[in-house]
């Protein structure tokens, strides 16, 4: 289990994270990190205005909100702040559950956005398809 963490920028973050670094890749707005508790688990945060927020102070960084690897066997949870890595309680069962739900909405709402641009495609497509017949 590791207590800091220091923050490294990239622009591809490595194949082989080492432990007690944050790769931070601006470029492709994602940072990794190995889970701290030592699992060796690749965790990765997409950073942006809707994911994670990044604060860099004298190279410590802060993201915010908390990681929560509930979908791993260590299901850790943590805070990186200011460079420390703050440990907080495990999920409870129902946290978990809670996850899985927000995480099953954010994919739902993705697929209807594809499957609506498709449906929207296909009318045209009708459309054409229908003024093109003889
Ligand atoms: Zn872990």
């Amino acid at each position: 289990m590791i207590s800091k963490i220091r923050l490294l920028r990239v622009s591809y973050l490595p194949k082989e994270l080492e432990s007690g670094i944050l790769y931070v890749s601006k470029k492709y707005g994602v940072a990794g990190h190995l889970c701290p508790c030592g699992c060796g688990n690749k965790i990765i945060t997409p950073i942006g205005s809707t994911e994670w927020h990044l604060i860099e102070r004298k190279g410590k960084p802060t993201l915010y909100p908390s990681i929560g690897n509930w979908q791993l066997s260590c299901k850790s949870h943590y805070w990186i702040h200011n460079g420390e890595i703050e440990w907080s309680y495990e999920w409870s069962e129902e946290q978990i559950n809670a996850g899985r739900k927000a995480e099953e909405m954010r994919r739902k709402l993705y697929f209807n956005k594809i499957t609506s641009k498709r449906r929207k495609w296909s009318v045209f497509t009708n459309i054409f398809r229908y003024f093109l017949r003889e």
